[in-house]
């Protein structure tokens, strides 16, 4: 009977839906069929660059899907948000522990403000090389009249104006781009906070407490200076200053031995505790090849502030031993060598000292320049003309420095740089010296000497080197001790 009764309200609504899903069975079948040759391997050596239908269609899907996620939906998003401003908001009375009284929440406060906590926001800016004080204004975008301002409001604003690569300036601007304050440091001791507020600049000086440590090293040179000062625990600018201490006695270049020694009293600045800079030599001694040097650092009634041996001769004399830094002699000063060049005999009227190309080379004493252009053999010259009857030369430079003719050079300036110009068959400087117009060798030449300190200072001056002394022979002596 109910087969074969005429179809009822539901069976009508079974047929439609078997035809639905028959025509979707349809669809998906023309799709896959139409789809069967599909492939995503694409052959590179037939068609290296032509995308096939299905490529398109999967690049074009992830496009989409890019889309969608990285611009859409953070775009609808963000329309969708309300502003925070608007929230309403309610008021919750809690129950809070009870503040510490007194000194405790003093205390608290104390604390809070050394964490940082009530400190302005500083956005630190460091000097770049090439950059002026309007340059760095700019960059956090602030006028020129605020530099004007804070200019105006220092005492002595001479430090500002004289900004270094490397120097460092703090900005506290507000969200509005108002300049709040700037600090910056005067000097390793002094701070300056500038204060902009309401219309007004407030100077503001901070000391900071700068110490100098006393450190002692003790070396003795197996294989090299460096590595002696290196395992002393001295750095390599430390190293350099003891070296030009002493380099007016000492060849850096050829006298240093095995078994040769140095012991130094230096020191080391520090601020608040923290290690801010290398300090200088307050004394030392050098043993080379058994001869003891001392060098003791004094700042005479002049103001200068020099080395002196134990009974107060100055070290430093008027012409530098070397006139480079750390390098080997190729060639002595000779009556007659085979030139390398030329290759015949010729008298080597100076010193040769290899050094690699670009090594500064420094006056060996005050003086004029009074030649520096090209010159033959020499190359690229120097010549400089010191007090009575002495002159320098300097050759084969790659370059000059700054320093031109007719321009007064003080003793160690740079002059120039270790190069191969004229006829040399590698880098390095050929250095003459000259009394009278006549040719000495540089290295055995008596020099002028330096007056010692006179008798009115000699006992202020061992009153100060006495303990220093004490001290040295005192590091000599245990290490000597530790050793046997
Ligand atoms: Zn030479």
């Amino acid at each position: 009977m109910t087969e074969t009764s005429p179809p009822s309200q539901d069976a009508k609504k079974v047929a439609r839906r078997l035809a639905l899903r028959r025509r979707a069975q349809r669809k998906h079948f023309h799709f896959y069929l139409r789809n069967q040759t599909w492939t995503f391997l694409q052959n590179v050596a037939a068609a290296p660059v032509s995308w096939r239908r299905e490529h398109w269609v999967l690049g074009g899907t992830a496009v989409l899907l890019t889309l969608l996620v990285g611009v859409i939906m953070p775009t609808f998003a963000s329309a969708t948000r309300t502003d925070p401003v608007d929230m309403p908001y309610t008021t919750l009375e809690l129950d809070l522990p009870a503040l510490p009284a007194g000194a405790e929440a003093e205390a608290a406060v104390a604390a809070l403000a050394a964490d940082g906590t009530l400190d302005p926001d500083w956005r630190i800016v460091e000097v770049r090389s090439g950059q002026t004080l309007s340059d760095i204004f700019r960059e956090q975008g602030l006028s020129p009249n605020e530099l004007q301002r804070a200019l105006d409001a220092q005492a002595d604003a001479t430090a500002m104006r004289r900004i270094r690569p490397g120097m460092e300036f703090a900005f506290d601007i507000d969200a509005e781009g108002a300049l709040r304050a700037m600090r910056f440091d005067r000097d390793d001791s002094t701070r300056v906070v500038l204060n902009f507020a309401d219309g007004k600049v407030q100077e503001e000086i901070e000391d900071r407490a700068v110490e100098r440590r006393v450190q002692v090293a003790h070396g003795v040179i197996s294989r090299s200076l460096f590595e002696a000062a290196d395992q002393a625990g001295m750095s390599d600018p430390m190293v350099l200053k003891l070296a030009n201490a002493f380099g007016y006695d000492i060849d850096f270049a050829q006298d240093l031995r095995v078994g040769d020694s140095f012991s130094v009293i230096y020191d080391q600045v520090y601020r608040e505790g923290e290690r801010l800079r290398d300090g200088d030599i307050v004394a030392a001694t050098f043993i080379n090849q058994g001869k003891r040097f001392t060098a003791i650092r004094y700042t005479n009634a002049q103001g200068e502030t020099l080395f002196y041996t134990e009974d107060g001769r100055p070290l430093r004399k008027a012409f530098l031993r070397t006139p480079v830094e750390f390098t080997r002699i190729s060639s002595r000063f000779t009556a007659g060598r085979m030139h390398p060049v030329l290759g015949k005999m010729r008298a080597h009227r100076g010193v040769d000292y290899a050094a690699p190309t670009g090594t500064p080379i420094r006056a060996a004493g005050d003086g004029k320049i009074t030649f520096r252009g090209w010159q033959g053999g020499y190359g690229n010259v120097v010549i400089i003309q010191h007090n009575g009857q002495y002159t320098t030369l300097y050759g084969h430079m790659s370059r000059f420095a700054n320093a031109k003719v007719g321009q007064r050079v003080s003793q160690g300036s740079i002059i120039g740089y270790v190069g191969a110009t004229g006829l040399a068959t590698g880098p390095h400087l050929h250095y003459e010296f000259r009394l009278g117009g006549k040719h000495r060798d540089p290295l055995t030449v008596t020099l002028p000497k330096e007056e010692p300190l006179p008798a009115s200072e000699l006992a202020t001056f061992k009153q100060r080197a006495n303990p220093l002394l004490a001290r040295l022979k005192m590091v000599e002596g245990t290490r000597l001790a530790r050793a046997d």
